[in-house]
């Protein structure tokens, strides 16, 4: 039994060729200008409109 339950053990290996992406990517833009600002900036320094997130889709 103990051989059988080694066998089982046996890791399968992720046949998905997607690796996982460590840090996500994505810009902030203003959606009243349409501007885009760093990630940093919560408020649009222009118009004072809350800025949204828009994540790059790669790949
Ligand atoms: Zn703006």
């Amino acid at each position: 039994m103990a051989n059988v339950a080694a066998v089982l053990k046996v890791k399968v290996a992720p046949s998905s060729g997607k690796g996982i992406r460590e840090t996500r990517k994505y810009t902030t833009y203003c959606s009243a200008c349409g501007k885009a600002f760093s990630p940093t900036q919560k408020e649009c320094p222009l118009c004072g409109n809350l800025l949204k997130r828009k994540y790059k889709a790669t790949g």
